[in-house]
């Protein structure tokens, strides 16, 4: 096992996403000693350490005389490469063997995808949910549906009482790896302290009953609520468990299963649980490997505006934008609708380009990998893939925002103000955003509406609306500039 340097900076990775997957590391190959493994462990600080994966593997073969060796598929194109060239070279013989982490093989996703117009994940989770027989009663879904999202879009009321996701103890292996990460890291995003991930399997598991007991019953209802004092309401803070392994995917769905049965959690919890982890995860990353490495450069609007810098910093008068940013630098964590209503329509709406939006959801959130973030950013997030992933664009004006969070009551904007002075950014950048894209979305049927209802507002309301967009994006620029002399 190796750290090497490579991993942890090809983007400014959030200090406690770093520190979680060093510590897990060390954990795990604790684990594996004790249970009679011989390992090697080369740590960051090991002088011979040569940086890069490929590195250590040849310089471990050298060690050991070996003509091959075994790795598990990785989670990213540029990985994959970087063990491939390591064949290419010659001398060592690497084997890739497919990740069983997964329900759904790259192969099965393939099969399933192709020759098909529309890759719709919906369809992709019924095939899932068969594959799996979870919820299913023989051929049917439980409950007589396969979807119950229609429930899951309550608002949250501040006088609610949430519970927490169950905070971890920081033993001797995790002091020493955060004493590490705060002095070689230090120009890296995000606040290290609190820490309190889990780096083991035991803790993870006990973070996930924790959530089936008391988060799992609102997990559904509440699932697109967001509030300005509760960073997790009734999610399950796994996602990151999950991506490195700590905990097994089918063991969650049926344990979610169960305690829907057994009477403790509704169906619209049970199922939106379990279409986030067979239908989303698996599908988004079947979908990062079935496109290609090319994914990334999909650019359908030709979005060219560099990341405003109060993605870093959280220096915003939009609250909805600086709570969520706020909360990503300290806990490396925010949850979907967070990521997508707040921040990525936000990067849409404004045409900031979607490599550098993938760049920034890379680096800042503790769960980040690129095959779940990458079609998740860009795709869903960002509509650059045009729709391949989402039916429309992900795009709303400050309404949606006001209806499904307390951010606006803490607003220097009027998110009721369509325009003028104190307006909300959304509501005129949305229009912006539209009319601007008019020649990519005309035809989609989704927005037919929306397009109605422009062209419907007179002459002076549509030029006030436009010119105000211009005279925010045009700060942006300036501000942009500014800090870039
Ligand atoms: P919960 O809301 O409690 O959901 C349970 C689990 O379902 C999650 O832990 C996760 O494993 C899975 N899940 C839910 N939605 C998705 C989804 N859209 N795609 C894949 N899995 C999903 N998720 C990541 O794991 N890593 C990322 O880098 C990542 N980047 C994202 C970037 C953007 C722009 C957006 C919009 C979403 C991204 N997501 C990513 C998906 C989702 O936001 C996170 O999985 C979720 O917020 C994690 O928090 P949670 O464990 O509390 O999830
Ligand atoms: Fe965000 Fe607009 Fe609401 Fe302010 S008024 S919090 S910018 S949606």
């Amino acid at each position: 096992m190796a750290e090497v340097s490579g991993e942890t900076t090809y983007v400014p990775h959030h200090k406690k996403k770093i520190a979680f997957i060093l510590s897990a590391m060390r954990h795990f190959a604790r684990e594996l000693k004790s249970d009679g493994w011989q390992v090697e462990y080369v740590q960051l600080d090991d002088t011979e350490n040569t940086g890069s994966l490929s590195g250590e593997i040849e310089r471990a073969a050298k060690r050991h005389s070996l003509k091959s060796v075994i790795v598990t598929e990785p989670g990213e194109w540029r990985v994959l490469n970087s063990l491939t060239s390591i064949s290419s070279r010659g001398g060592l013989s690497v084997k890739i063997l497919g990740d069983d982490r997964f329900i759904c093989s790259r192969n099965t996703f393939s099969s399933w995808a192709n020759g098909r117009k529309q890759m719709r994940m919906e369809h992709f989770y019924r095939a899932m949910r068969r594959k799996t027989g979870l919820l299913m009663d023989g051929e049917k879904p439980v409950g007589g549906k396969w979807n119950f999202d229609a429930e899951n879009r309550k608002p949250a009321k501040t006088d609610m009482s949430f519970p927490t996701p169950l905070y971890s103890d920081v033993d001797g292996i995790t002091r020493e790896v955060l004493g590490l990460v705060g002095e070689r890291f230090a120009d890296h995003f995000g606040t290290l302290s609190p820490f309190w991930f889990a780096v083991t399997r035991d803790d993870a598991e006990a973070a996930f009953d924790r959530f089936v007991e008391v988060a799992l019953p609102s997990f559904g209802d509440y699932q697109d609520a967001m509030l300005i004092n509760q960073k997790y309401l009734f999610h399950a803070v796994i996602s990151l468990y999950l991506n490195i392994g700590l905990l097994d995917p089918i063991e969650l769905c049926q344990r979610v299963e169960r305690a829907y049965f057994d009477g403790h959690a509704p169906l619209n919890a049970a199922e939106g649980f379990i279409r986030q982890i067979i239908g989303w995860r698996e599908y988004v990353r079947g979908l990062y490997w079935f496109r290609g490495p090319k994914y990334v450069d999909q650019n359908v609007f030709r979005h060219t505006r560099p990341l405003p810098d109060f993605f870093w910093t959280g220096n915003t008068e939009m609250a909805c934008v600086r709570a969520c940013v706020e909360q990503t630098r300290e806990e490396a964590y925010a949850h979907h609708i967070q990521r997508l209503m707040v921040t990525g329509n936000f990067a849409m709406l404004a045409g900031v380009d979607p490599r550098k939006v993938h760049e920034w959801y890379l680096a800042v959130y503790a769960d980040a990998f690129e095959w779940v973030e990458m079609p998740n950013t860009l795709g869903m997030s960002q509509f650059a893939d045009g729709g391949l992933l989402a039916s429309k664009p992900y795009a709303s004006s400050g309404n949606y925002i006001n209806r499904m969070s307390d951010y606006c009551t803490k607003c220097t904007y009027k998110v009721r103000d369509k325009s003028g002075p104190n307006a909300c950014p959304f509501n005129y950048l949305y229009w912006d955003f539209l009319t601007r894209n008019r020649h990519v979305l005309h035809k989609n049927v989704r927005l037919a509406q929306a397009y109605r209802t422009w062209d419907r507002l007179d002459d002076e309301r549509q030029r006030s609306t436009l010119k105000d967009a211009q005279h925010f994006l045009d700060e942006l620029d300036k501000s942009a500039k500014g800090s870039t002399e």
